[in-house]
């Protein structure tokens, strides 16, 4: 049996360009003047003494004032044979404000104890708000965030979608609670 090509969310609230912007040469400009006005008063700050715009060289440098539960980019964590610990029940999909998860369930019949396991997982970091409700909400831990936040800017919001595997196999430096990568096994279902 074929499978419906899976078809992308429209938000209710998709941005549509009115022609002012669709001729960009106005925002273009108007971008210019914010950046340059910007630009301008933290030189100027810069030049009399003062405190102005504080940039962190990130990665190398991490901001000193995040909190110290600060909140990052999610983590799927792994079984110890390496599949996903998700059991795709939805819950931290229907928990999130944002509405930026998307789960599709798979079934492996010879995984008696989790037949059930998240063949898509992705989320959309342009909506995500860092709430941390999805981490409070999963029943098995299989998601997690940490205040690492590598690979998430992007050029446009389409490209701000990380998908399962992604997500899976990060391996961040500062999420203590469990070792990473899993040792090899059975690998990650498809
Ligand atoms: S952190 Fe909040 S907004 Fe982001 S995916 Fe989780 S529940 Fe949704
Ligand atoms: S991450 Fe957790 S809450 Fe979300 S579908 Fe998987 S098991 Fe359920």
């Amino acid at each position: 049996m074929s499978r419906k090509p899976f078809v992308r969310r429209v938000y209710w609230n998709e941005p549509a360009m009115n022609w002012w912007e669709r001729f960009y040469l106005f925002e273009i400009l108007r971008g210019l003047s914010i950046t340059g006005g910007v630009f301008t008063r933290n030189m100027w700050r810069w030049i009399t003494g003062r405190k102005g715009a504080l940039t962190a060289y990130y990665p190398e440098e991490i901001r000193p004032d995040y909190a110290r539960h600060n909140r990052g980019k999610h983590i799927l964590t792994q079984r110890p044979d390496g599949r996903p610990q998700c059991i795709a029940c939805n819950m931290c999909a229907t928990v999130c404000p944002a509405r930026c998860i998307e789960i599709e369930a798979g079934l492996d019949p010879d995984d008696t104890p989790h037949p059930k396991y998240a063949k898509r997982f992705e989320i959309d970091y342009s909506r995500c708000i860092f709430c941390g409700f999805c981490v409070e909400a999963c029943p098995e831990d299989a998601i997690r965030m940490v205040p690492e936040t590598p690979g998430l800017p992007a050029q446009d919001r389409w490209h701000m979608w990380i998908d399962r595997d992604a997500l899976l196999n990060w391996n961040p430096q500062r999420d203590v609670a469990k070792p990473y990568p899993p040792k090899p096994g059975k690998g990650v279902p498809t």
